[in-house]
């Protein structure tokens, strides 16, 4: 397999009309991504850009397509453009429902639900509804089965002493017999290990400068390792 390490975004892989789009317009700033079928149009780590991103790729029915969005946890360059992109389907109208599944304790997702909702609510044109994920039971939207996993995410506790837990989540999803497996940001761990194995498209994180932030993020060689077990892989948060 080629190297996959030097890439330009956004990196795209598609597999008759299971599509997948990642955006990165600022590398480890915001992190952006686009699922599609011909019948599908899901959002995954809306991160800071996703509408500008989105706007440059799709016509504005395209976007207000988008059904469901997946969120694998609430560091601010995965979910920093939820805002803009909430306002901007309810400024094109859109009518049908929009899902928004997140893992439990993620407060980030419900503080800006409960802001958006209190400010637009006179004159929101759609239904949002947010779904917590309390396990890894698979479920299905738009023939696309999802199967969220739990992943190991941490950050600097208050005091930088230490490090605390973040809610954290991967997703796979599979469509027509084709899998991808997206891990979000998650130290080295068994979760992903078993679930990117043998899937079409692994998409990995790298983000640990060294081996002394593994507890963070993974190494390259770490990523590498799982990536290398899926089919095709993309190495992404990687330090520039
Ligand atoms: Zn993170």
């Amino acid at each position: 397999m080629k190297n996959k390490f030097i890439q330009k975004y956004p990196l795209v892989w598609s597999k008759e009309d299971f599509f997948i789009k990642i955006y990165c317009s600022i590398p480890n700033i915001a992190t952006g991504i686009i699922l599609t079928t011909d019948n599908s149009t899901f959002v995954i780590d809306p991160g800071d850009g996703i509408l500008r991103d989105l706007n440059k790729d799709k016509s504005a029915a395209e976007i207000l397509e988008i059904s469901d969005i997946f969120i694998s946890h609430g560091h601010h360059d995965h979910v920093g453009g939820v805002w803009s992109l909430l306002t901007y389907l309810s400024v094109m109208k859109k009518k049908s429902g929009l899902n928004i599944y997140y893992p439990k304790g993620c407060v980030e997702i419900e503080s800006i639900y409960n802001a958006f909702t209190q400010v637009y609510s006179h004159e929101l044109t759609y239904k949002i509804k947010l779904h917590t994920i309390v396990n890894s039971k698979s479920f299905t939207r738009k023939n696309i089965k999802i199967k969220p996993f739990k992943v190991n995410h941490r950050e600097p506790s208050d005091d930088w002493k230490s490090t605390v837990e973040v809610p954290s989540l991967g997703f796979k999803f599979t469509y027509n017999r084709k899998s991808i497996c997206y891990g979000g940001d998650t130290a080295y761990c068994d979760s992903l290990v078993k679930m990117a194995n043998g899937s079409d498209l692994a998409i990995i994180e790298a983000g640990a400068e060294d081996e002394q932030s593994s507890e963070l993020h993974m190494t390259r060689d770490q990523a590498m390792s799982i990536g290398e077990t899926a089919k095709e892989y993309f190495l992404v948060h990687v330090p520039e």
